[in-house]
């Protein structure tokens, strides 16, 4: 029997809440799989505490938006003194220097306007695609992830007619929408620039805007294939076509230019959210080329919305730059260094207890799969693999490792030898209770 922390009081408090609060969770997708809801007390650099006094390493980092660390105190003084100064109002004194800054680091920044979470500006970059066009629809992708609203979510790509159908068993589907999701885009496989190629050759004049994560994270973190992204860029050019990437995860994460500068495309509009504001607190971004954000100049094209570019928000994304940036982007190097190690140690339990394990993407912002092979479809996850990442997940968490719905795996500003340590510590009794929930599945 593998010892696995008490965490009673956290259910217990999680049973009352569900009275109020459908399901006990502030989310939910179509899962049929449910996280042990637990209600953290504390936090400090990657660990967090529950109410049980358990202590975590926290690799879900909400969503990846956690990242600068738990109670990080320059960033904690930064927002102390802002919410000190001035409460909201429509414009402040900090508005030209967080503009300047975005402009500086993301190459497809020559203007930004602000928003709260990442839906809204996905929403508000294809209606710009839309406006500037003069077309209707757009492309996605299979096992892309853009947002909680109705044309956008899930759906599967299935034939040639690319038009998406809803997928009962997709996780991303939902009741409530009827066909809004499959009006307006074509769904198709990522990472094959041939069938993008033919959708694009055959309907252009329909197309304003093809939209993708330019490094699939919410797919499993799926790379591009090399020079997929600048065939798509060349395609875009050639037919009038809008690229919106979105980096709401990749933005900040994966360096402060995002995946465009690692990658070197640059697409017309870029989508962030999540880290950028540091964790705390919300703040989304849509940055684009000046020709597009012009419509808003213009007035052509309305982008509204009451908390703008709220000082507090913006404060935290300057304050979150600043933190990056600071002394050559060393901390960059520290949380890319130390995910290094983490995951070579996970590997390493993996394989001395027999579990199949893999893990990819870029370090900042890692998936493991439980299979021998990295995932090179980001639709193409096996159920057989998608139950065991299910087992590895709750078996980290039963022993104090935090990694975010499923497999994905996010560091934070603040990494240390204590996480590490830490990792190390509880790495091995958790791989043993997953290779045992494995084999009683079938899953071994
Ligand atoms: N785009 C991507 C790539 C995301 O991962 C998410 C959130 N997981 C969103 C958009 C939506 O952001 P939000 O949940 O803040 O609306």
């Amino acid at each position: 029997m593998i010892q696995s922390l008490k965490q009673s009081r956290s259910l217990d408090y999680n049973r009352k809440l569900k009275q109020f609060l459908p399901g006990g969770v502030h989310y939910n997708f179509h899962v049929p799989w449910e996280e042990t809801p637990l209600h953290f007390v504390k936090g400090e650099g990657s660990f967090l505490w529950d109410m049980d006094g358990n202590k975590y390493l926290d690799y879900y980092a909400k969503f990846g938006a956690m990242l600068l660390g738990h109670n990080n105190v320059e960033y904690n003084t930064e927002l102390k003194k802002w919410v000190d100064k001035i409460s909201a109002v429509n414009h402040c004194d900090i508005d030209v220097e967080v503009c300047e800054l975005l402009s500086h680091y993301i190459p497809s920044a020559e203007q930004v306007r602000f928003g709260l979470s990442g839906t809204e500006v996905v929403l508000n970059a294809l209606r710009l695609a839309r406006a500037y066009t003069g077309k209707n629809k757009f492309i996605r992708f299979d096992g892309h992830y853009h947002g909680n609203a109705d044309p956008i979510l899930g759906g599967k790509s299935v034939d040639e007619s690319y038009t998406p159908v809803e997928y009962k068993s997709d996780y991303r589907g939902t009741k409530g929408r009827e066909d809004i999701a499959f009006q307006n885009s074509f769904l198709i496989p990522w990472n094959d620039i041939d069938v993008l190629e033919k959708l694009v050759k055959e309907r252009h004049e329909e197309i304003a805007a093809i939209m993708m994560e330019p490094i699939c994270i919410n797919g499993g973190a799926v790379m591009p294939r090399e020079g997929y992204l600048q065939q798509v860029r060349t395609l875009c050019d050639k037919y009038s076509i809008v690229l919106i990437f979105d980096e709401v995860i990749t933005g900040f994460r994966v360096g402060l230019g995002g995946a465009q500068e690692l990658l070197g495309v640059t697409p017309d509009i870029t989508t962030l959210g999540k880290g950028a504001s540091g964790g705390a607190l919300p703040v989304s971004i849509i940055a684009g080329k000046k020709e597009l954000m012009d419509l808003y100049t213009n007035k052509s094209v309305i982008h509204a919305g009451t908390f703008n570019g709220y000082p507090l928000g913006l404060a935290a994304v300057k304050t979150t730059i600043d933190l990056l940036a600071k002394d050559n982007q060393a901390r960059y190097k520290l949380m890319e260094s130390n995910a290094d190690k983490i995951y070579s140690i996970f590997k390493s339990a993996a394989q001395s207890q027999g579990v199949p394990l893999v893990v990819q993407g870029p370090l900042t912002a890692s998936c493991f799969h439980c299979q021998d092979e990295l995932l090179s479809d980001p639709a193409g996850l096996k159920m057989e693999t998608m139950l065991r990442n299910i087992i590895m997940n709750s078996s980290l968490q039963k022993h104090g490792i935090l990694v975010a719905t499923i497999t994905r795996m996010y560091p934070n500003l603040m990494v240390s030898e204590k996480d590490l340590e830490f990792f190390k510590e509880h790495i091995d009794p958790a791989m043993e209770l997953a290779k045992a929930d494995m084999k009683e599945a079938g899953l071994l």
